[in-house]
């Protein structure tokens, strides 16, 4: 998508970091999810002390992302499954295997849905793994790239595989941000869209409220 460029880089130090941030993210905005992380982080510089932690702890620490009770949970057990499974709280070792695996094994845990798994992977671990989220979702959908009827899980299992490992990132992070400077979900603004040609979408116009 050459109308946004190419973005910027965006990766984590470990991988474990990119799950819990993205599990902060469900349910809200990148701006909220971010505070809520760096609070976490400050309140549990490692995540065995967060892991060792009530999970009210936790909650006070992320209460600016909002449902802060689930997330808590949510990320009080993950840490304490891998704990237990590793004996390291890390999910480094993940980098070794190949990206279906470790994919599948994001899923095998409690709370991780695949949009989730794919983030973690792109981000935390730099594998070209392609996450399909609201933005990229409804996108895709005008596009006509996913089916009308199609979920948003089975679009990103099968688009998945028919885009260069080279361009997973890019189009993940310019799909996101043509959803919201351009592809709105009320208003599209299909007159200014680099994309209008080969969209399948009846385009917004202001005499029509599509
Ligand atoms: S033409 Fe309109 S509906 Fe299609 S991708 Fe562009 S903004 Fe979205």
């Amino acid at each position: 998508m050459k109308c946004h460029g190419i973005p910027a880089p965006k990766k984590y130090p470990r991988v474990l970091d990119a799950l819990v941030e993205t599990v902060l993210s469900q349910n809200t905005s990148d701006s909220n999810s971010h505070r809520a992380y760096l609070s976490l982080r400050k309140r549990f510089p490692g995540w065995r002390a967060a892991a060792a932690a009530r999970p009210r702890a936790i909650e006070a620490a992320i209460r600016t992302g909002g449902l802060a009770q689930i997330k808590s949970l949510r990320i009080s057990k993950l840490l304490n499954l891998i704990a237990r499974e590793r004996k390291l709280i890390s999910l480094e070792y993940l980098k070794k295997l190949s990206p279906e695996r470790a994919y599948h094994k994001l899923l095998s845990y409690d709370g991780v849905g695949p949009k989730t798994a794919a983030c973690t992977l792109l981000f935390g671990a730099g594998m070209p793994v392609f996450p399909v989220d609201t933005h990229v979702y409804r996108v895709c959908q005008r596009l006509g790239w996913a089916a009308p009827k199609e979920s948003a899980e089975n679009f990103q299992e099968r688009v998945g595989l028919f885009i260069p490992p080279e361009q997973v990132f890019n189009l993940h992070v310019n799909l996101i941000a043509h959803g919201r400077q351009t592809c709105h979900p009320r208003r599209p603004d299909c007159g200014r869209c680099c994309l209008n040609i080969q969209c399948k979408y009846p385009h917004y116009s202001k005499s029509k409220n599509i």
